[in-house]
């Protein structure tokens, strides 16, 4: 598998990551994931827009993003998947240095890594549902940015998959958020809500567009907090994100949602959303 690490291209295991690497040290850097349909990337400026974000953020210079794109071509074409489903990972850190808290000094290089992987969409999961829990949010206050530093998402995911779940949704002072690796909608008197972005929740790439298809499918949206205290009230809870696209969840915490179904909100977003994609595979 080729990847691409600094300003290379080159065979994975010859990417040779410094011991230094403030990723590895501290988690000190971004990343992202993007969905290539047939070699089209999907809504690849947000992505950029939101790595930005985090750079800006965490205060990293010294990335140019505008070569990311040509670089993920690149990968796509190298590992034969230029008409194939895949996502193209990446991740850019603050770079190698003596460790010391303090950041590195002036002109440390930050590191940037990319990969394309072949993906196998999970059919079966969008059409009959997933199951959920809710956890304690113990993850820190700026989870706005998309940093690498996941544990207590990979600690709640783990314990989802340790209940026969697959996702666990975050509460934070009685408020549903998002998931380990998703964000969530809820469905209540046939509208669909939405909770707002705050520094507790990722700007999901996928929320953004479902609602705008909400939109051109005549759904009212309210975009308001929504409660741990709520969930017997809901109809549908959605899960959203680039390689889920949209999962009915129709079980929180070993309850059905509704009715323990998939609703027919999620299915119609799920048409929506699927002929937004076909017409990108099928654009020339
Ligand atoms: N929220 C969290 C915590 C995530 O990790 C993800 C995706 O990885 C999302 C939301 C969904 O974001 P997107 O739709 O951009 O993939």
């Amino acid at each position: 598998m080729v990847v691409f690490f600094n300003g290379e291209f080159l065979e994975k295991e010859n990417v040779a990551i410094s011991p230094d690497d403030r990723g590895f040290l501290f988690a000190d850097g971004v990343y992202d994931v993007v969905r290539a349909y047939r070699g089209r990337l999907f809504r690849w400026q947000e992505h950029l827009d939101r790595l930005a974000h985090g750079l800006k953020e965490l205060r990293i210079e010294g990335v140019s993003l505008g070569g990311l794109e040509k670089i993920a071509f690149q990968l796509l074409k190298e590992n034969g998947l230029e008409a194939a489903e895949a996502t193209l990972y990446l991740q850019i850190t603050r770079g190698a240095t003596l460790r010391s808290h303090r950041f590195p000094p002036q002109g440390t290089i930050p590191t940037v890594y990319a990969e394309a992987n072949p993906f196998t969409p999970p059919i079966e999961l969008r059409k009959k549902g997933a199951s959920a829990i809710i956890v304690p949010d113990e993850r820190w206050g700026r989870c706005d940015i998309k940093t690498i530093n996941l544990l207590p998402n990979t600690m709640a995911n783990q314990r989802a998959f340790e209940a026969g779940a697959f996702e666990a949704i975050f509460a934070r002072d009685g408020l549903l958020l998002e998931g380990s690796h998703s964000s969530i909608l809820f469905v209540k008197d046939d509208a669909l809500l939405c909770p707002p972005l705050t520094n507790f929740i990722l700007p999901g790439i996928t929320r953004n567009v479902v609602l705008s298809l909400a939109s051109t499918e005549s759904i009212s949206v309210h975009i308001r907090p929504c409660l741990e205290n709520e969930v017997a009230e809901f109809q549908e809870i959605l899960m959203l994100g680039t390689t889920s696209e949209i999962v009915p969840i129709t079980k929180v915490n070993g309850i059905s949602v509704g009715t323990g179904v998939p609703g027919r909100i999620a299915r119609k977003l799920q048409s929506a959303f699927r002929r937004i994609t076909q017409e990108l595979k099928s654009r020339s």
